[in-house]
């Protein structure tokens, strides 16, 4: 059993039974799970949440489904390591990295289709399917494969080489489209009346896929000790992330898992190409104006946000921030945290490293404050936005001599490091 009450649209408050629905009938607003939050707050202990498994089905009692063989990679629970070295480079405090680069496919995403098609099986469905920037393609083709379950995924022609293999190797169709995001979800909404036996992971099942997210802000709270941070940097795409971590620390409070209210800063992260949040929030509009992609992000280049409008509301009813980096940035960001700290993310990793040192700067982010920035992607997804920007110090012949000609002066660099 799980402890879901129904859907509700966000906009009108109208209601509706749990099914595959996603907008409302009289108004289109998009549709949110609404949870009898007494009764999961009667049943629910951190106790009960340590015993369970390391995945992000340890929180199954705060998710939309309930499933004694959920369909799972292992999704979720990945490391919040403390970034002291990073930290003292931007002049911050306590700072830490949720490192979701480490999930099954190698993004976040792993954890919202693991719910997304868990709920669609149990709805009945037997075919997955979505429209993606890459990094959704990867994991529902690999979760469905998991589940027994057909995939049809749809991506835009011009995707990394790595995400294509990586979708398109679990077996399933795979369907490059001449246009971009957009133009792909576009059709996915127009393919989704065609076929209403397809479960499209961000169209009809989207309610529950979103509320996957939620499980980020679990685990970092859990990760904390049970206490929610005082600020967290998230990158925006549709905006579902950003709105659901927000939402997560909410519910944590809500059914009694916190002993302080949490009150959390939330900022967001954008792609200077791609930023029709942050051009929102910088505007002071509540208008977002949807734009043409054009980032090296490509997993946040997504030019009209399905939940921008939410998003730019959770940021600013937060007192967060948001702010947008250029496509140079977001390569020094990419470097500046593996350099720092050891993790290799993808260029949506590095929109949020590049924020988190901007808004730093600002004065946004501030010393005193326990930071966490989400890194939502591991760098090998988006190697070549790398190439000839790193490469080996030194090609040299096999021989002693070829190797002090041209690694000298650096070895006595290292050897004073080593002596000082
Ligand atoms: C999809 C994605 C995001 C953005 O999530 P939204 O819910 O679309 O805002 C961030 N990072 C990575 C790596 C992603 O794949
Ligand atoms: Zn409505």
């Amino acid at each position: 059993m799980d402890f879901v009450s129904g859907l509700r649209c966000r906009e009108c408050g109208r209601g509706y039974p749990a099914e595959a629905l996603h907008v409302c009938d009289f108004c289109f607003g998009p549709l949110e799970v609404t949870y009898d939050y007494e009764k999961i707050a009667s049943v629910v202990t951190r106790e009960r949440i340590e015993a369970g498994p390391r995945s992000i089905w340890r929180y199954a009692d705060l998710l939309p489904v309930h499933d004694a063989a959920p369909v799972d990679l292992g999704a979720g629970f990945t490391p919040l390591v403390r970034a002291d070295r990073l930290a003292s480079e931007l002049g911050l405090g306590e700072l830490w990295i949720k490192d979701d680069t480490a999930n099954p496919t190698g993004s976040f995403k792993d954890r919202v289709v693991s719910v997304a098609l868990t709920k669609a099986r149990q709805l009945g469905f037997k075919v997955a399917a979505c429209a993606s920037t890459g990094n959704l393609a990867n994991s529902v083709a690999a979760h469905a494969a998991r589940a027994g379950m057909d995939s049809i995924v749809l991506i835009p022609h011009d995707l990394e080489r790595a995400k294509v293999t990586m979708t398109a190797v679990y077996g399933g169709t795979l369907v490059a489209v001449e246009g971009s995001y957009d133009d792909v979800n576009r059709l996915c909404a127009e393919l989704t009346s065609e076929q209403p036996d397809w479960a499209f992971v961000n169209v009809n099942v989207r309610t529950y896929y979103a509320e996957g997210s939620k499980t980020l802000a679990f685990e970092v709270a859990e990760q904390l000790g049970w206490q929610a941070p005082d600020h967290v940097v998230v990158p925006i795409g549709s905006g579902s992330q950003l709105t659901k971590v927000a939402k997560g620390f909410r519910e944590l409070w809500q059914v009694g898992l916190l002993d302080e209210e949490p009150s959390v800063r939330v900022s967001g992260a954008q792609a200077e190409g791609c930023s029709p949040v942050a051009t929102a929030f910088a505007e002071g509009t509540d208008a977002i104006r949807p734009v043409k992609p054009n980032t090296i992000a490509k997993s946040l280049a997504i030019g009209n946000p399905a939940d921008g409008w939410y998003a730019l509301d959770a940021i600013r009813s937060s007192g967060g921030s948001c702010a947008s980096v250029t496509d140079a940035e977001v390569l020094d960001g990419i470097g500046l945290l593996a350099r720092t700290e050891g993790i290799f993310a993808e260029t949506a990793g590095g929109v949020t490293i590049a924020t988190l040192a901007k808004l730093a700067a600002q004065g946004a982010i501030r010393a005193d404050e326990r930071v966490v920035a989400m890194v939502t992607g591991h760098g090998l997804k988006t190697a070549e936005a790398l190439t000839g920007v790193v490469g080996p110090t030194a090609t040299i012949a096999p021989t002693l001599e070829s190797f002090g000609d041209a690694l000298g002066d650096q070895l006595n660099t290292i050897r004073s490091q080593r002596s000082s």
